[in-house]
């Protein structure tokens, strides 16, 4: 049969044919009217798809640019700062803080976990500045309690800003940035909102802003007090990636068109979307007597994570899906190569894309004669069918 490539990848994900249109008309210089107009909007629909009133930045980089910005401009040398990682993406903030001269602090949890509250809580000190976490661990298909870990700080009495790599989490887990009292959210263009990568996301807290008039780790083209002074005349300090900013503002419509308009309905639906998807893969997995690698209660609809039956090597499931089917999903990254496979549900995903990667799994399970028990074609597509028509009635 012919093979159509797809993405089911955490990031890149599936690119919306509308954003991909108005990429290729997007002839516009920086310094107009007409690009004002553009971006003056799209940092307002930014503001409902995060679900803040406040200020959300756009950079030209992928999403680790925004992550550093984040330390840049908001610590000093010396400052301490508490990072909790369960996975890749966690250890990510290890190494920006480190290499803006913090004194790091970590709190970690085994890869395909979460740490506990108390662990935090033990964590932190009355010195403690800031506070570095994932919303969900892409690498691990794991979500943390950001929430709680909100409510903590509170309680607390903490100084320490929260500092959230949402990278992952915007568009597929509800987050509530200004009822929780959450500082920094970042978000990359090549996850929920659809389109190729390049840009990050940034909204930031009025505490946020305050630090930073304190602060003085180097910093010059993430500069957010100079970004921030350009957004409010509608432009960017320096040339901004003008063709993803016209995708993301058709990206943001189609999201609103969703739900009639409604750019914070929308969002809604889009995580509900993402929440379905991944329940209907983790349903699916689990009939076929596969496991799953995050915690019950602590899966993230951004990405399943699935263990292999032991002794098999999760590459031979991430090949058999491209070589047959050019369905590209992740392996484990890192130590955890071989050990597990990713299939996303960022964004662009539906129904059709969910039950079609089930049916490929099955095919290449049995093709590849896994030792399941359960293991027959149908199994995980009967479950999934299940989820969906509960979840929909
Ligand atoms: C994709 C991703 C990033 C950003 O990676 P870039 O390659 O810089 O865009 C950061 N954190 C998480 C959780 C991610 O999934």
């Amino acid at each position: 049969m012919i093979r159509k490539t797809r993405l089911f990848t955490p990031g890149p994900t599936p690119l919306l044919p509308a954003a991909q249109f108005a990429m290729a008309a997007a002839d516009i210089h920086h310094r107009t009217a007409e690009f004002r107009a553009l971006f003056t909007r799209v940092l307002s629909q930014l503001k409902d798809f995060v679900g803040t009133k406040n200020d959300v930045l756009v950079l030209s980089s992928s999403g680790t640019g925004a992550m550093e910005a984040a330390v840049s401009n908001l610590t000093s040398p010396g400052d301490r700062v508490l990072v909790l990682t369960a996975g890749k993406f966690g250890e990510r903030w290890s190494g920006i803080t480190k290499a803006f001269g913090c004194e790091v602090d970590v709190v970690s949890a085994p890869y395909g976990s979460t740490f506990t509250l108390e662990a935090v809580k033990a964590g932190l000190k009355l010195e403690t500045r800031a506070v570095f976490v994932q919303a969900t661990e892409s690498s691990t298909g794991v979500r943390h309690d950001i929430e709680g870990i909100a409510k903590l700080l509170k309680s607390e009495h903490s100084e320490a800003l929260l500092i959230v790599d949402a990278i992952t989490g915007l568009g597929t887990t509800p987050l509530d940035m200004d009822g929780w009292g959450v500082d920094v959210f970042i978000g990359g263009s090549q996850k929920a909102v659809m389109i190729p990568p390049g840009l990050s996301y940034l909204a930031v807290s009025q505490r946020a802003w305050d630090r930073m008039e304190a602060t003085y780790n180097p910093r010059y083209y993430f500069d957010l007090r100079k970004e921030r002074k350009n957004a409010a005349k509608g432009e960017s300090a320096y040339t901004p990636s003008v063709a993803l900013i016209a995708a993301l503002g058709a990206a943001l419509d189609y999201i609103a068109g969703q739900a009639e308009g409604d750019l914070v309905e929308g969002r809604k639906k889009l995580v509900d979307n993402a929440e379905t998807c991944a329940a209907m893969t983790r349903a699916a997995a689990t009939a076929l007597g596969l496991k799953l690698f995050a915690p019950v209660g602590f899966e993230a609809a951004a990405a399943t994570a699935i263990v292999p039956p032991t002794g098999v090597d999760s590459g031979i499931i991430v090949k058999g899906l491209r070589s047959k089917f050019a369905a590209i999903v992740t392996d484990g990254q890192g130590e955890m190569k071989g050990s597990l496979f990713r299939i996303a549900h960022i964004g662009f995903f539906d129904y059709m894309d969910t039950i079609a990667i089930i049916g490929a799994l099955e095919q290449v399970a049995i093709a590849a004669n896994l030792p399941l028990p359960n293991l027959a074609f149908g199994t995980g597509l009967i479950a999934a069918q299940k989820v969906y028509a509960e979840r929909n009635k």
